[in-house]
Parts: structure tokens; sequence; C-alpha cells
């Protein structure tokens, strides 16, 4: 009995419609956990090298861990992974919601889709039957709709995953739509769901999972729910979620603003969480066995159209309000529900957004090119752009592509307004003053993402002596000087890229750790109670530290050339000062960054190339990924 799991692994192949199960191995369990170590081990180990992206060839892993599903706080994450058509390399998003202990429930603890429908088709997992249905009228729709219909045609039990028309287009940012608000928005996954031909993925699950100490995780699991709700934070953080951050970015000058050309917002306080509250929310809305509440259920109306719609997060906030300047949460929110509808990640796509519009006020794109003015502060440019890049129309063919490749195409000095590393865009927090998170965005392996390592706090602790003075006085504190450029930024940095994707191996929620303060002993506590192995926290943030030299390696394996020139942030970062805000005239000397990276390498045990050297791997109870590296011609000191 493998306790916590269901040990077993759900493959289907689309091209022959093959359904087959088979037990987790040893090693998938004791060396990656589950969740993004399941992932990761499976792409290395059978990806076939150098494929496209959309190829059908390509894997489509949906994963979840040890806790998902089970009676502990926030057990409902699901890790998705793929070869990524943003950046050609090591890919996952991750999703909360119901999807993964449906999965679980349903007696799996993955499944992996390779090959490709025939034709639009929906796949249906209704405990051990599996079934590959036409995808008739749902292909096409909308997301949010599309999850509706199928309910009402499957039951109100299924828990529903669905791409929108922008997955169907391979909208390169496309992301995976479930519980009508939750995503898993990042690397493209979405896409490359909609290249196999599957419009949803609907799971009904009846089972239960077995459990090591039943009585004794119950109890424990009791008591994690009262030591949630006791912490201070259950009741200062919850009310306004993740939009909550909104006022302290702006403040310390952390806020994207029209294209990252500055990081502070006259508007913040008309699309921050207050403003949700005030504004939209009609109710809290939670992800499986979640105590706090973060998502934030609501109604907007605009000039351009209402919705009912869960958000806006921190993040859509940071790239629609601050990046595209819409000055409304009502605007915030539509732009957040037409990405939702269509099935994009409302971070890419706000990034893409802004970048049309500042390739148009230089000069560098026209008119005819684009169809129409677009401008900053202007919901009809999203609402037209969104259109156009989900039906790949126009100007939206090029957008589809994401920053990084529509810049390569374009040329003329566009790249330099393409904010993105690796071909991921660039997430909600402004970094010329803060080196710490600036070498968190380098380093995250799927691209330029926040959740691997949020290392803010660390940057803005050394620039200012005192944050809270300068929230509370609304940025009007003296200036400070600006971050110093630390040794301890890479280690941080290190220590956070084990620490929360240790949750998405785990599959639950880290945001009680990290909002909260819920500590981690809780977790090997469960553990230990529910797979009836004991394994403190630290061993297990090792475990996470093998993950993250496998998924660099992925990358170092499919993208040609990979390494350190990956790893830069766009030009812009270290040439160009921050323009206006408390951080105005900020910026980190390309130097500097170098030393960072250099800093970081040598931590890791990576080469001055950035790739992980023998000894590291061998370190890591990774001797057999050196060797097939090496095999294959990829070069390791
Ligand atoms: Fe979901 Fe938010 Fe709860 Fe995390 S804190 S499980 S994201 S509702």
């Amino acid at each position: 009995m493998r306790y916590g799991y269901q040990d077993k692994l759900l493959r289907i192949d689309l091209n022959t419609g093959t359904v087959a199960t088979e037990p987790l191995s040893d090693e998938m369990v004791d060396n990656f956990i589950g969740g993004r170590g399941f992932v990761a081990k499976l792409l290395f180990d059978e990806l076939p090298r150098g494929i496209d992206p959309y190829d059908p060839q390509n894997m489509f892993i949906a994963a979840t861990g040890p806790l998902s599903g089970h009676f502990l706080p926030a057990s409902g994450k699901t890790h998705f992974g793929t070869k990524s058509p943003a950046t050609g390399g090591y890919a996952d998003s991750n999703m909360g919601g119901h999807f993964g202990p449906a999965l679980k429930y349903a007696g799996y603890d993955a499944l992996v889709l390779t090959g490709r429908t025939a034709e639009p088709s929906v796949l249906v997992i209704d405990d051990d039957r599996v079934e590959i249905r036409p995808a008739h009228d749902y292909w096409g729709q909308g997301a949010l709709i599309a999850e509706t219909n199928l309910k009402a045609e499957l039951g109100e039990d299924f828990q529903i995953l669905t791409i929108g028309p922008a997955g169907e287009k391979r909208v390169r940012y496309a992301c995976l739509s479930h519980d009508f608000g939750r995503q898993a928005g990042r690397s493209g996954v979405g896409a490359v769901l909609g290249s196999k031909k599957i419009k949803a993925i609907a799971v009904r699950g009846t089972g239960s999972l077995p459990v090591y100490d039943i009585e004794k995780a119950y109890a424990k699991g009791v008591e994690a729910f009262e030591k949630v709700a006791a912490k201070p934070g259950y009741t200062e953080w919850t009310p306004e979620g993740t939009a909550g951050i909104t006022n302290w970015c702006n403040e310390v000058g952390a806020f994207p603003t029209r294209n990252f050309q500055t990081s502070f917002s006259e508007h913040y306080e008309a699309i921050n969480g207050k403003a949700i509250l005030e504004k939209l929310k009609i109710t809290d809305k939670g992800c499986y066995c979640c105590p706090t509440p973060c998502g934030k259920y609501g109604r907007t109306k605009t000039e351009i159209g209402d919705a009912y719609v869960e958000g806006p997060e921190y993040e859509t906030i940071a790239l629609f309000g601050g990046n595209c300047e819409l000055k409304t949460i009502e605007e915030v929110a539509y732009a957040n529900y037409l990405c939702d509808e269509l099935g994009v990640d409302t971070i890419s796509a706000g990034a893409v957004i802004s970048w049309a519009v500042v390739c148009l006020e230089k000069g560098i794109l026209c008119l005819d090119e684009i169809g129409r003015p677009i401008h900053f502060a202007d919901l009809e440019t999203v609402d037209y752009l969104l259109g156009k890049i989900t039906r790949r129309e126009g100007i939206g063919d090029l957008l589809a592509e994401g920053v990084k490749k529509a810049a390569e195409k374009v040329g003329r000095g566009s790249d330099a307004f393409a904010i993105h590393v690796k071909g991921l865009e660039w997430t909600g927090y402004e970094c010329r003053n803060a080196p710490s998170m600036m070498l968190a965005y380098m380093t995250a392996d799927i691209g330029a993402h926040h959740a691997r390592a949020w290392v803010l706090g660390h940057d803005m602790a050394g620039a200012w002596t005192n944050v809270n003075d300068l929230v509370q006085s609304g940025g009007t504190v003296e200036r400070q000087p600006p971050a110093q450029i630390r040794k301890e930024s890479a280690d941080y940095v290190i220590d956070s890229q084990h620490t929360r994707p240790l949750f998405d191996a785990l599959g639950v929620c880290r945001l009680q750790l990290m909002e909260l303060g819920f500590e981690v002993e809780n977790y090997a506590e469960l553990f230990a109670l529910i797979t009836g192995t004991k394994r403190s926290w630290e061993e297990m943030l090792r475990v996470s530290e093998r993950i993250w030299n496998l998924t660099r390696s992925i990358s170092a394996r499919e993208i040609q050339g990979f390494g350190r020139s990956w790893d830069y942030p766009p030009e812009r970062f270290f040439t160009e000062p921050v323009a206006s805000g408390p951080n105005e005239g900020y910026l980190i000397p390309a130097d500097k960054l170098e030393q960072l990276l250099d800093w970081y390498y040598e931590a890791r045990g990576w080469d001055a190339n950035g790739l992980p050297m023998k000894a590291t791997l061998m370190r890591l109870g990774l001797g057999d990924v050196a060797e097939t590296l090496a095999a294959e011609g990829v070069l390791l000191n």
C-alpha cells in the first residue's frame, strides 16, 4: 500500500485512444514526491528531444501531490507540465480549485496525454471509465461558457478543465481554466492542450484515499485549520487576498506601469484590494479545503460590457491596471473576465498589449499594421487586441506569439519593450531597485515568474530603513539610498526557489505559509501521518533542489545554446533608470547583474554558463541525468 497516493499513473494516447495505467515507481515517489516533481521526472525521461511544443509527441501532464485531496488546509492544487510553446524549454503551471482532488478520488495521481485526437474532443474520466468524446459545439466556446455547458451535460459533480478559443488557436500564452476563475496561466499549457484538440477534461472521482494513520491525520488536520485561523494575518490578509499588496508595491516603487516605463502609478487606490471590496465583490471564493478563500467573486460593469468574474488578483491588477493603465477596478476586472473567457494568461496578455501600445507610440508599428488606434488607459484597446489575438487575426497573429517572438519578427528596436526572460513575459514586480527579486526573475526555471521566489521584502528591507514608515506616509518619507547588491541575495533566492516550489510537489497551496506564517513543520507532520514516511522539511527541501536542477537540465537539452545568456533581463532594466516614483533614477548596472549571476551559479554548484556541474547532479542523486546529457552532447563541467 502506498499511503497518501493512489499509486496509479493514467496514460492516454490520443492518436489511438489507448488508455493504460501503471503504478508509480519507488524512484518517482522517493526522489520526486509528486506534482511538480512528477512533471519534471516524466518530461526528462520521456519527452522526445528537440520536438516542437505543438508536435503531437509533446506531453501534457497533470499531476497531484501526496497531500492533494487530503483533510488539511488548502490541499486542492494541481500541477501541469509540458514543453513550453512560449520558451521552448521546461514548462509548468499550477492551479487551485477542485480538479486535482477529483483526479485523485478517481484513482489517479497523475495523467499523461500524448498524441492528438483526429477531431476536437472532450476527455471524460469517471472513476475507472475513460472516454474520448467529440467536442461538438464546445469547440469555439469561451472557457467559462464551455465549463457551464459541460456541467449541465455531465453533472455538477464533475470537475472540469477547459481551454478557451485562444488555446484552440495555439496562442502561446493560452491558459487552462477551471472552476469559473481558477487558471493554470503560465507557459502556454493551454495551447498545448489545444494542439492536442482537447477542449476539456472532465473528472468525477468517488473513491477514497489511503491514509497511514487516519485518526492522527484527522486530528492533526483539525489542529492545522485551527492554527491557520488563529494567525494574525487570517483576518487581515484573507478579505482582500493577493490584491491587498497593491498599495505596498506601488509605494515602494515596484508597480509596473506603462510597459515598465516607470514603477509608480498615480491611480493605484482606484484599483487596489479595497476597491474590489467596495465596487465588485459579491462573495469570497476558495479552492478545495481552503480556510483562507483569497478569490473574490463579483460583478463588474463597464461602458463596453458587464460580467461576473473571479478576481482580479494582484498580478492582473499590475499588468492591466499598471502596465496597460486601466484606471478603474471595474475595467481591470472586465479585462480579467475577457482573458478568462478567451483563455489567455492575464499576465502575458497585459504584457503583450502594453508592448503593442508602446510600439505604436514609438512609431515601430504603424496604424495600418494594427488596424486602429490603440492606447494606454483604454479598455476598448484591450477588448480589440484580445479579440484579434484570440482569432489570430491581423496584428493578433503576431501578438499571439508573445513579446519575445513578436519582437524578433518585427525588429526595428521593438525588443527594447519586450519585457520577458526566456520568452515568458514578466509578472507584476518592477525590480530596478530590487536586486534579489531581479535575480529571482532572471533565474526562474519557466521564465520571468514571481511564484518561484518572491524576495522583494529582502530588497525593500535593505533599501528603506523602515518600509512601514514609507507605506504609511504614502511614499513621501525621505528617499533612501538604492538597495544594496549583496551576496546574500543569491542565498535568499535559492532558499525561496526550493521552499515555494516544494508546495507544488506536495500538492498544497503555499499562501498559508507565505502570507500567514503557518509553520512548515505542520506539513512535515501531516506528510508523515498521511504517507507513513517520516521526512523532515529540510529533507524535502533537498528533493526540491533535485527537482530544480532537473528542470534546468530539461531546458539545457531542449533549447539550443541554453545557458547564462538566457538568464538576462531586458536590456532596459540595466540601461534605463526608473522614470518616476520612489525609485526614480535607479537601476542595477549590467556588471552588478553579472555579479549576482556569478554568486547564484556558484551557490548552486553550476558552472559559469549556468549549467549544473556533474558533481552537483551526482550529489543530488541525478547521476543518470548527467550521463544522459553527456551522451546527448550537452556539455557539463
Ligand atoms: Fe486557493 Fe487562495 Fe486558498 Fe490558496 S489561499 S488555496 S489560492 S483560495
